[in-house]
C-alpha cells in the first residue's frame, strides 16, 4: 500500500527544532517564557496592524476567552455562522449561552450579511439583542467583511473573528485575524502553521491582551499569596510549543504560496469539466491562503458525486473530506434558532475538501492524478 496522503498534515521548516532545543538548554519548560513572548511578537509583525496577540492553549480556549471577555453569560445569545468546525460554537455553549445559527452566503461560502441581519432584527423583537457575532473564515477565503462590519456595526454587536483557517489571507490588503474586535487563530496540527496544538487571541488594546492573558493563567489577582477575584483558565501555551511557533513563522509566507499552488493545480485540472467547481476568490478584494482546496460537484451534469470521488480516493489511501456539516444540522445544536435557507447545506452535500498540503510532492500529485482522471 501507498503511503497515506493527508488533506492537511504538520510541515516543519527547519528551525522548530531550534527553538525547542533552546527551551530545553535554558530549562523554559513552562506556559510562559521567551519562546512564547517571541511567538507573540511574530504574530503581531505578520499581522502588520496594531493589534496584540496572546498566546494560548488553542483556538478553541481563545474563542472561549472571546466570549468571557465580551460578557456573554448564561441566557445571552451569540451568533454564530451555521457552516463551520463545531469549535466556533462549542465555547458559546460553555458560557451557558444560546448559538443562533446564520446561513452562508455563495460567494465566499461565510456568514450571509442578509440572513444575519434579519436575525439579529428577529431576535431582538422575540427575545434579546445577540451579544456577538461570531463570523468565520472558512478553509482561508475571507468572509465580507465591510458588509458584515456594517450590519454589526449598525447594531452595535461586537464582531469575534474566527481566523483559525486563515492566517495569511488578505481581504483589500489587509491580514485575517485583525478585522475582529477580538480574533482568534489555531495552530493546530493540520492548520496553515502548527504548534502542534496552540492558539491565539488577538485584541486592539494591550489591556486586553493583559486580561486575556490574566484569565488564561488561572486570573491570579496582584498579591504575594495566590488570590482570586475571579474565575480563572489554564489556556496559556508552552514555551516548548511556542518554539515550534516560532519555527512555522519562518516559513508561513512560502507554505502559502505552495497552498496556493496546490489550488492552481486542481483549477487546471478540472478546467475542462463542466460540472466541477473549484472554490476560489469572488474578486480581487480577496486573497486566500487557500488552506484546503474544495470543490463542489454538480452530479447532473458530471454524472458522479463528490461523494463517489471521496471514496475512489480513499481506496488508493488519499485523504478527502465532505464541506464542514452546517451546525444547524448538527444533532447537538438541534434546538437552536436558524436563519437561513439551504445554501450551507447544499455545500455540504455536494462539496469535497482535497489534499492541499504545503507538503506534498510531485510523486503524490501524480497519484491523485491517476484517481482524479478517471472521472475526468
Ligand atoms: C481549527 C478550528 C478552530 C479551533 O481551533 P483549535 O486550535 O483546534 O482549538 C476553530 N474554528 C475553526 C473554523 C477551526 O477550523
Amino acid at each position: 500500500m501507498n503511503s497515506k496522503i493527508y488533506l492537511s498534515s504538520p510541515h516543519m521548516g527547519g528551525r522548530e527544532r531550534d527553538f525547542v532545543q533552546q527551551a530545553f538548554d535554558t530549562n523554559w519548560i513552562a506556559p510562559l517564557g521567551p519562546n512564547v513572548t517571541g511567538f507573540e511578537s511574530d504574530l503581531e509583525q505578520y499581522l502588520n496592524s496594531e493589534r496584540h496577540v496572546a498566546a494560548l492553549s488553542s483556538g478553541t480556549a481563545a474563542l472561549h476567552l472571546a466570549l468571557i471577555m465580551l460578557g456573554v453569560k448564561a441566557g445571552d445569545e451569540v451568533i454564530c455562522q451555521s457552516m463551520t468546525f463545531s469549535a466556533s460554537a462549542n465555547p458559546i455553549v460553555y458560557q451557558g449561552a444560546t448559538p443562533v445559527f446564520v446561513d452562508s452566503e455563495p460567494e465566499t461560502w461565510n456568514i450571509c450579511p442578509n440572513h444575519l441581519e434579519r436575525a439579529i432584527r428577529d431576535r431582538i423583537e422575540k427575545s434579546k439583542k445577540p451579544k456577538a457575532i461570531i463570523a468565520v473564515h472558512l478553509y482561508g477565503m475571507p468572509y465580507k467583511v465591510d458588509e458584515i462590519r456594517a450590519v454589526a456595526d449598525q447594531y452595535e454587536i461586537p464582531i469575534i473573528e474566527d481566523s483559525a483557517e486563515a492566517l495569511g489571507s488578505k481581504y483589500k490588503g489587509m491580514n485575517c485575524g485583525t478585522f475582529g474586535d477580538l480574533s482568534i487563530l489555531s495552530f493546530n496540527g493540520n492548520k496553515i502553521i502548527t504548534t502542534s496544538g496552540g492558539g491565539a487571541l488577538v485584541t486592539k488594546t494591550l489591556a486586553e491582551k493583559n486580561k486575556a492573558v490574566f484569565l488564561a493563567t488561572q486570573a491570579r489577582d496582584d498579591a504575594p499569596h495566590y488570590q482570586h477575584s475571579e474565575i480563572g483558565y489554564n489556556y496559556r501555551l508552552s514555551n516548548i510549543c511556542a518554539g515550534i511557533g516560532r519555527g512555522q513563522m519562518q516559513v508561513l509566507d512560502a507554505h502559502i504560496e505552495l497552498r496556493r499552488q496546490m489550488n492552481q493545480f486542481y483549477t487546471d485540472l478540472f478546467a475542462e469539466v463542466d460540472g466541477i467547481e473549484v472554490f476560489s476568490e469572488p474578486g480581487s478584494d480577496y486573497r486566500s491562503n487557500h488552506w484546503l482546496t474544495c470543490i463542489t460537484v454538480n452530479s447532473s451534469k458530471t454524472g458522479y458525486s463528490a461523494e463517489e470521488i471521496r471514496l475512489s480516493l480513499e481506496k488508493y489511501n488519499i485523504e478527502s473530506r465532505p464541506l464542514w456539516k452546517p451546525m444547524h444540522l448538527q444533532p447537538v445544536f438541534k434546538n437552536s434558532p436558524y436563519y437561513g435557507e439551504k445554501i450551507a447545506e447544499e455545500l455540504f452535500l455536494h462539496g469535497l475538501c482535497l489534499p492541499s498540503g504545503s507538503n506534498l510532492k510531485d510523486v503524490d500529485k501524480q497519484r491523485i492524478v491517476s484517481v482524479l482522471s478517471q472521472f475526468l
